[in-house]
């Protein structure tokens, strides 16, 4: 156990981010006896609220849980403050001065102290100067800062605070966070196909005929579409979650499994992306049905005339050894006709389809959300007296297969990182990675709003624009839109 105690700030506590997913994860890792002793959890804001009011919104603990609601309510609080002023912020710091001195008395050796920043972008560098200037942890204790995606809107955006972070701290008291790396899933992934001799030695160009990385909700932007539409779909979910599936995929297998080493090797695969063609990007926004469903255009908090994507499909290419000639395509868009993420991993012709037989390809699809799901589809005999040869699916549901394990969500896994012995399946986002992201991201972005391109209507409900589905198709991808799992 360490002699040490931890201070962990959830700054934005009042937040939805706080609400929905930061409080409900460090409750299941305090039921589970998985918080460290000597860690305690002080919310900060603006908001003139009470720490009952934030864990009361955050989660309602059943009956077997009540008797350690008490324990976890004994290590948290909370209070008021500002972003950018020491003085209006005292209680802060008085807050801080009455914890050390508990641990003093329990004859701790000092404290480290994490700021978990869940606020606006526009807050970022007033907060992280506050912290620099005023909460940096005493003596010999470490001081962390965890932000959250956005990092920027653009490649200049991005240096900005790279360059505002980096003159504060050193890089590593900075953690960037993408939950994606933090999902089950995406440490499945990442066994699967470094484990498995079976995926290890077929995991390249000479295999794999293309890669699909798909982002998809049945709901729109639901009356609050003023946020998203200053970012759009790109911005939203491609440049940061989906890139990360994508370099979880491709990405060679980092030596030693440690943070460092991922971040390297997320890095050297994003410098081998190529510029991304215009003639392989389609956009779509999409508009109401016959259900009444509203258009993007009907949120009364989107502007009438917005031009912003609700929906794209980006094809890249990667030129290196492993995936020359491969494409990997990215699409994500919302109001469509489910709710999914899933990667899907194509192989190349089999005999069948050299003797020119029309069947679908053997393909390896990761279901990341709603559920948890390994396939393989392969070729098979469809039994009868003269079997005809049709594809089905080996399936694995994790959540019905482990029906008795627990499944913890991206947040749990992330803090249990965090606050615990640093072991983890996730990894960070590296800062010259999150550049090399706006370099492959920018120029395409910065088309589309200089030349003001005209998304293609979708219905609500559809699969989005036909003209996605045909450049799917002509990258060699079979059975996009027939497919259901
Ligand atoms: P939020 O609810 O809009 O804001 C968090 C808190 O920040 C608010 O409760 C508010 O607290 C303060 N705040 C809001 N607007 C502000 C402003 N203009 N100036 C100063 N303070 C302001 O944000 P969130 O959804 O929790 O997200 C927090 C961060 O995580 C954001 O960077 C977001 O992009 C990122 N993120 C969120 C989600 C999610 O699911 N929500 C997912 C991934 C990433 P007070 O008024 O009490 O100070």
């Amino acid at each position: 156990m360490s002699d040490r105690g931890t201070i962990l700030v959830v700054m934005g506590a009042s937040g939805d981010l706080a609400r929905k997913s930061i409080y409900p994860a460090l409750w299941s890792l305090y039921m589970h006896d998985l918080l460290p002793a000597n860690t305690f959890i002080v919310g900060f804001a603006r908001s003139k609220i009470s720490i009952a009011d934030i864990l009361d919104k955050a989660f309602s603990p059943t009956e077997q849980e009540h008797a350690k609601f008490p324990g976890f309510s004994g290590i948290n609080f909370y209070e008021y403050g500002s972003y950018s002023d020491a003085e209006e912020s005292l209680l802060l710091s008085l807050r801080f001065d009455s914890i050390e001195e508990h641990f003093r008395q329990k004859h701790l050796s000092g404290h480290n102290r994490i700021f978990y920043v869940a606020l606006p972008p526009s807050v970022y560098q007033s907060v992280t100067t506050l912290i620099k200037q005023v909460w940096m942890a005493p003596g010999e204790g470490k001081t962390t800062l965890v932000l959250e995606k956005p990092f920027g809107t653009n490649l200049g955006s991005c240096d900005e605070l790279s360059d505002h972070l980096s003159d504060l701290f050193q890089s590593e008291q900075i953690r960037l966070v993408d939950h994606y790396l933090w999902l089950e899933m995406t440490g499945t992934i990442m066994t699967v196909r470094s484990v498995n001799s079976l995926f290890s030695q077929i995991w390249d160009k000479n295999f794999i005929s293309s890669v699909l990385i798909s982002f998809k909700e049945d709901f729109g932007t639901q009356g609050r579409g003023g946020y998203f539409d200053k970012s759009g779909i790109i911005r939203d979910v491609m440049q940061n979650h989906l890139l990360q599936l994508l370099c979880v995929v491709a990405m060679e297998i980092p030596c030693g499994c440690s943070q460092e080493s991922a971040i390297i090797e997320k890095s050297k695969l994003l410098e081998a992306i190529s510029p991304i063609d215009p003639d392989e990007v389609v956009l779509g926004q999409y508009i109401g049905n016959s259900d009444r469903e509203d258009g993007y255009l009907d949120d009364p908090t989107v502007p009438d005339d917005s031009l912003t994507p609700t929906f794209a499909t980006i094809v890249f290419h990667i030129n290196n050894d492993r995936w020359k000639g491969v494409p990997f395509i990215m699409t994500a868009g919302k109001a469509l006709n489910e709710t999914k993420d899933e990667i899907r991993i194509q192989f190349k012709s089999s005999l069948m389809e050299d003797i020119g037989l029309d069947l679908k390809r053997n393909e390896l699809v990761f279901q990341i959300k709603p559920v948890e799901n390994v396939a393989m589809n392969v070729i098979i005999n469809e039994p009868g007296l003269s079997p005809r040869l049709i594809e089905d699916r080996l399936s694995l549901d994790l959540r019905k297969h482990f029906s008795n394990h627990r499944f913890p969500d991206a947040y749990e896994n992330l803090f249990a990182h965090l606050l615990g012995d640093g072991q983890s399946i996730g990894s960070f986002v590296g800062a010259e990675e999150l550049r090399i992201s706006w370099e492959i991201f920018s120029p395409l972005l910065e088309k589309i709003e200089s030349e003001q391109w005209k998304p293609i209507p979708y219905k609500f409900g559809s699969s989005g624009p036909v003209k996605a589905g045909q450049l799917i198709q002509a990258k060699g991808f079979k059975g996009f839109e027939t497919h259901l799992l």
